[in-house]
C-alpha cells in the first residue's frame, strides 16, 4: 500500500506542474493522508477492521474503479459497472457494501433482491443518472412508438423500469445491435450514445441530452493536448462518456474494464488515461511496469464520498438510512433491463 502510493505521488509530482497535483491532493485525501506515519497506521487499523466486521456480517465489499486508493485496497471485488451487476447476482454472503455512487447499488439490489445493500455514503449521487426524468422519457417513448429505449446503467431505478434494456460503456455497442428494433432512444449519456451510434450506423438514434460532468467538463482537450506534446510516446485510452473531440485523439475508446485488459495486453510503456482519476491507481498497481498519467481533474466528486472510516462505520452500525430500499413492483420492472443486457452480454462470450 505505502510503495504504490508513494510511486503514485511521485509519478503526479514529477509530471504536472504543481498546481495540478495539488488539485490531484484535494481529491484524493488518501495521497496527503499517506505521507505521514500516523495516517498509514489509520489506515491499516480501519483496513483490519473492516476485514474483521465483514466476517462477523458475512458481508461483502464491492468496489468501483473510480474509489478512492484505499477503499480500493479493501475492496473483495473491484471493477467497472458491468463487472459488478454481474458479480453483484451472483453474492452469496447475506451483505452487499456497496462502494460506489447510489444507481450501482439499486441495481446490486435490484439483482440480487434477496441481499441487504448497504451504501457508506447514501449521498453519494450520480448527476448523469437523475439528468433523465420519468415524465420526459414517457414523452419521448410515445412520440417514438416504434424505438427501444436502450438505458445506460447510470439511470435510476424509474428510468430502468421504462427501459427495453440496459447497457453499460463496456457493451453499449454490443446490445445496440443484438436488439431487433431498427430506432433506438438511448439515455442518458449524449456522449456515450453519440459514440455507440458510429459503432452501430444501421440503427437510428435519439439520443437523450444527459453528460457526465466529469467525463464532459473535467477531462479537456487543451489537457489531453498539452499531456500528447509532452509524452509523444503514450498510448491514449479514453472513456466513451468524454467528448467526441477527446475520442477523437484516442488510440483506443475503452470502459474502464477494457482499459485494464488494453493496458496489459499492450506492448506500449506508457498511457494518457482520459477518465476519472481513480483509474489510474488501478492501472498502476496492476502494471507496475508500465506509466500512466492521469488528466488534470478528472475527479468525481460523488466516487470520493466513501471512505474507510465510512465504510467502517457502515459495517458497525448498519444504519437504517444507508440501506438501499426500493418497491418490489419498481424492482422487478428495473431488473428486466438489466437482465436482458446481461443475458446478451453471456451469450455474446459463448
Ligand atoms: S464519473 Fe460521471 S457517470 Fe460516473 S458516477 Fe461520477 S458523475 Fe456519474
Amino acid at each position: 500500500m505505502y510503495n504504490i502510493t508513494n510511486q503514485y505521488i511521485n509519478c503526479f509530482i514529477n509530471r504536472f506542474p504543481r498546481r495540478t497535483y495539488f488539485i490531484i491532493l484535494i481529491g484524493f485525501q488518501i495521497y496527503g493522508d499517506s505521507m505521514t506515519t500516523s495516517d498509514h497506521d489509520r489506515i491499516k487499523a480501519l483496513s483490519l477492521e473492516i476485514s474483521r466486521l465483514k466476517k462477523e456480517r458475512n458481508a461483502v465489499l464491492l468496489v468501483h474503479n473510480y474509489q478512492l486508493p484505499e477503499v480500493q485496497d479493501v475492496a473483495d471485488f473491484l471493477g467497472d459497472s458491468l463487472d459488478l451487476c454481474m458479480k453483484a447476482k451472483s453474492v452469496e454472503e447475506e451483505i452487499i457494501i456497496f462502494c460506489g455512487v447510489d444507481f450501482m447499488a439499486e441495481s446490486a439490489k435490484i439483482l440480487n433482491p434477496s441481499k441487504r445493500v448497504f451504501m457508506p455514503d447514501p449521498s453519494a449521487g450520480c448527476p448523469m443518472a437523475h439528468m433523465v426524468t420519468a415524465d420526459g422519457l414517457k414523452k419521448l417513448k410515445a412520440r417514438h412508438s416504434d424505438a427501444a429505449v436502450v438505458s445506460y446503467v447510470n439511470t435510476t431505478a424509474e428510468t430502468k423500469a421504462l427501459s427495453d434494456v440496459c447497457c453499460t460503456s463496456a457493451n453499449a455497442p454490443l446490445i445496440c445491435r443484438a436488439i431487433p428494433e431498427k430506432k433506438i432512444i438511448f439515455t442518458p449519456d449524449r456522449n456515450l450514445g453519440r459514440w455507440t451510434a458510429e459503432q452501430v450506423p444501421e440503427k437510428e438514434f435519439i439520443l437523450w441530452e444527459g453528460y457526465c460532468p466529469t467525463h464532459q467538463l473535467r477531462v479537456k482537450l487543451e489537457d489531453l493536448l498539452e499531456l500528447k506534446r509532452r509524452h509523444p510516446d503514450a498510448l491514449v485510452m479514453a472513456h466513451p462518456e468524454c467528448l467526441m473531440e477527446i475520442l477523437g485523439h484516442a488510440d483506443a475508446v475503452l470502459s474502464t474494464g477494457g482499459m485494464l485488459r488494453y493496458a496489459k495486453e499492450s506492448n506500449a510503456g506508457r498511457f494518457i488515461v482520459a477518465t476519472e482519476i481513480g483509474m489510474v491507481y488501478r492501472l498502476q498497481k496492476e502494471n507496475p511496469k508500465k506509466e500512466f498519467i492521469a488528466m488534470e481533474g478528472a475527479v468525481c466528486p460523488n466516487m470520493k464520498k466513501t471512505t474507510l472510516e465510512k465504510v467502517a462505520r457502515c459495517l458497525r452500525k448498519m444504519p437504517e438510512e444507508n440501506e438501499i430500499a426500493l418497491g418490489e413492483e419498481l424492482m422487478d420492472a428495473a431488473r428486466k433491463p438489466l437482465e436482458r443486457m446481461l443475458e446478451i452480454s453471456r451469450f455474446a462470450k459463448k
